[in-house]
């Protein structure tokens, strides 16, 4: 063992000390959470209504949110950090969508026929994103699934591609080496289509291949086979902590989409609004062929959207691909994302919350060299990462060399000071526009008594 390891194998000692200390204290201050979950298991699996809201021993079970703030059932105060998994990148009950909300429930939730504020919220996305033509859905997986349909119609072609630890949501084609384990995902070059969960029929992992982020070489590899749909990517992957693309890897794959007559899709559910005013497509200033959106854009509310080139939505205005949805655009949805699009994440508000995440950035760095943290930051916009790693992660595999040990622990550590980080190491923390230094200044002070637990 070299230095470092040694280094390594005792910090993490420490941290599963810590962590066991600390998840005791979170069972003495969550009682009535484990209690309403051994309730809520006994008429749904886990007790969930979604399986990422488990983690052991039990979730907090929430008992009412405002501004950057959750309290749960036991009356324990967070300042939220998770903030919906980067859904309410406008906080809780932003007083302006609440009014819009308020006010479109007294005109009607469901027409199930078209409202203006479609085509307002469709406008505002245009602007924004630079796409020609869009459709709403209700869901990032939504959006995921019916852009990859759109794309296989556009070019006849059935298979498409994604990155290895990449999450696309949860309908088959894109449960595929969302998180494998390394033994079963084959060599790195060429890394194997994994299942993520029972239930996928393995007829269609022949129609998903998987590379490396940051690999251009192995995604060439792929689109030269000329039988390529679809290379669906987040444009700067957030399922892994943050993982940004390299210098050039995003305008080599468009170069790459092209030459092959394959379609690009980035997907922004999670970057979004997030990453700036024009998303990460803006941003990084490579133009996809369709976007798919969610989270961020309705301040909370169910909604996502795909769209792009209008050649490729014009499969939808011919009929030769459906696209359908009882609730797709529901005036209730499309009145928050015009509140949030439009009045709340405004240049301005969104510049505030990307100079405080950065302030705080600053302190988290500070506190890693002072302690000397086998970790990093990353940070994208509104939304940031500690990861456990000396060096800049550069895909799924280099992450899963990270310490989840550290990580783990300043998960715990934190959520028993009224810091509500999203479990583990693969979600971001979001500075929404309702977070202030006072929230911020907390973080710092719970991290920097984490740091100094950890190494003394
Ligand atoms: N795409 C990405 C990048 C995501 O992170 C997620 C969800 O976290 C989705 C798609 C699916 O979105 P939803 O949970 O709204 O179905």
């Amino acid at each position: 063992m070299n230095g470092n390891t040694v280094l390594n194998v005792s910090l993490s000692n420490k941290a599963k000390a810590i962590t066991t200390r600390e998840l005791a204290r979170y069972c003495e201050r969550t009682p009535k959470s484990q209690e309403l979950n051994r309730r809520a298991q006994a008429s749904m699996p886990l007790g969930v209504a979604s399986s990422f809201q488990f983690y052991d021993p039990h979730p907090i079970m929430a008992d009412r949110a405002a501004g950057p703030k959750m309290w749960d059932v036991d009356g324990n105060e967070y300042v939220d950090f998770n903030m919906g998994f980067g859904a309410l990148y406008s906080g809780h009950g932003h007083p302006i969508l609440a009014k819009a909300l308020h006010d479109q429930i007294a005109k009607g939730t469901l027409f199930v026929t078209p409202s203006e504020s479609n085509a307002a919220v469709a406008e505002a996305l245009k602007e924004r994103f630079g796409m020609d033509l869009l459709r709403f859905t209700n869901s990032g997986t939504e959006a995921t699934h019916d852009a990859i349909r759109a794309c296989r119609a556009f070019t006849g072609r059935d298979r498409i591609v994604k990155v290895e630890g990449g999450y696309h949501g949860h309908h088959d084609e894109v449960m595929v080496s969302m998180k494998p384990a390394l033994d079963m995902a084959g060599p790195a070059h060429a890394p194997y289509s994994v299942p993520a969960t029972k239930g996928i029929p393995m007829g269609l992992l022949a129609e998903v291949s998987v590379v490396q982020y940051n690999d251009p070489l192995a995604l060439e590899r792929e689109l030269a086979k000329g039988d390529v749909a679809a290379f669906i990517v987040e444009p700067a992957m957030q399922n892994i902590g943050i993982v940004l693309p390299l210098p050039g890897y995003l305008a080599k794959v468009r170069e790459l989409t092209r030459k092959y007559g394959t379609l690009l899709i980035f997907d922004e559910v999670k970057t979004g609004l997030t990453v700036g005013w024009g998303g990460a497509t803006r941003h990084f200033g490579v133009q996809p062929d369709l976007i798919c959106l969610a989270k961020s854009i309705g301040g909370g509310l169910p909604i996502g959207a795909f769209g792009g080139r209008a050649d490729v939505m014009a499969g939808i205005t011919e009929g030769n691909v459906l696209h359908l949805g009882t609730f797709n655009g529901n005036p209730l949805v499309s009145a928050a994302a015009l509140a949030v699009l439009r009045d709340i994440c405004t240049p301005e508000a969104m510049a505030a919350t990307n100079l405080l995440n950065g302030e705080m950035m600053v302190g988290i760095d500070e506190i890693i060299a002072e302690y000397s943290l086998p970790a990093h930051t990353v940070k994208l916009g509104a939304k940031g990462c500690v990861t456990y790693n000396t060096r800049p992660v550069r895909n799924y595999r280099e992450y899963k060399a990270s310490n989840f040990d550290l990580a783990y622990a300043n998960w715990i550590y934190g959520i028993n000071r009224g810091i509500l980080l999203p479990p583990g190491l693969d979600e971001q923390w979001l500075i929404s526009i309702m977070h202030t230094s006072k929230e911020t200044d907390h973080h710092l002070n719970v991290f920097a008594d984490f740091a100094r637990e950890l190494t003394v």
